[in-house]
Parts: structure tokens; C-alpha cells; sequence
């Protein structure tokens, strides 16, 4: 790409453009950071990235209904953030194991300062 700035400040902005990622890719991200960016399904994200729970037992961890419950869980797993497996008659959910869930899982841990329950 030959590109230039209306303005050349110097610097490296076109390098930078060069390399500047497809709005296609950057729109899923952006959609994973949006599922992302409530606080409660954060905290059920987080929580399903170490157990596998079903709504009912996810709902009185969260201290929430099951139906609110199911509702962050069904935009989690459009993100494809979380997963489920049937067991019998209940529905059990996890984090995936995709490399953007797995990042994600740390970033959050990282930036809340907490230690990561499967490390201790
Ligand atoms: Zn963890």
C-alpha cells in the first residue's frame, strides 16, 4: 500500500497503517470486548473459565435469577466464549478452549489482580 497523511508529521504512522488489522477482524473482537463490557457476565465468564456449572448453581453464585443468568449465557455462547454440554437433564457450561477465551480468561485476572484459582 503506497499511502500518505494529509499532514507528514514524521513518525511512523504509515508503517503503523501498513499494518493495521481489516475492520472484518477488528469487528470480532470488538463483539467479543461488547459480551464483555457488562460487568455480571464478566464475572459468569470468569467463573466458567474454572468450573463447569449449570444455570441454576451459576444464577446463586452470581446472586441472580436463572433466567438473567440464561440470558448472558446465550450471548456468551454466540460469542463463542462458552460452551455447553447436556448432562442428563441439566445443561452444564464452560469457557472454551480458544485461544481468545483462554487470553481473556488471564487479561481479566491480571487486570482485577487476582490469582487464578486453578494456580493454587
Ligand atoms: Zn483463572
Amino acid at each position: 500500500m503506497n499511502k500518505e497523511l494529509p499532514h507528514n508529521h514524521g513518525g511512523k504512522s504509515i508503517q503503523v497503517i501498513e499494518q493495521m488489522p481489516s475492520l472484518d477482524v477488528v469487528e470480532d473482537v470488538a463483539n467479543v470486548f461488547k459480551q464483555l463490557g457488562d460487568a455480571s457476565r464478566l464475572r459468569i465468564f470468569w467463573f466458567l473459565c474454572h468450573c463447569e456449572e449449570c444455570v441454576t448453581n451459576i444464577a446463586a453464585a452470581m446472586n441472580m435469577t436463572s433466567p438473567a443468568v440464561s440470558h448472558h449465557l446465550r450471548l456468551l455462547k454466540s460469542s463463542n466464549l462458552i460452551e455447553s454440554h447436556r448432562h442428563g437433564k441439566e445443561m452444564y457450561y464452560h469457557a472454551t478452549n480458544t485461544e481468545i477465551a483462554q487470553s481473556l480468561h488471564h487479561q481479566i485476572e491480571s487486570l482485577v489482580k487476582i490469582t487464578c484459582p486453578d494456580e493454587k
